[in-house]
């Protein structure tokens, strides 16, 4: 696969019960579900790691280019 994301730390707490959270499948839905439920206000920190790798593709093209036509 050339392209990858995936969250690889997070941290989630709430201003008003100090609960706190390091779940970072599926981060969002986790903090929006304590804030919705108790009325609390929930502020988190979401670190991703991502990338593009081409090198295949590159490879391919150069066995393309030196293909006699
Ligand atoms: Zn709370």
């Amino acid at each position: 696969m050339p392209y990858y994301y995936s969250p690889i730390a997070v941290l989630i707490w709430c201003e008003d019960c100090n609960w706190k959270s390091e779940s970072y499948k599926n981060a969002l839905a986790i903090a929006k579900i304590h804030a919705k439920k108790h009325g609390h206000k929930v502020s988190g920190e979401l670190t991703i790691a991502f990338g593009y790798n081409f090198h295949q593709k590159a490879e391919e093209e150069k066995e393309e280019r030196a293909r006699p036509s």
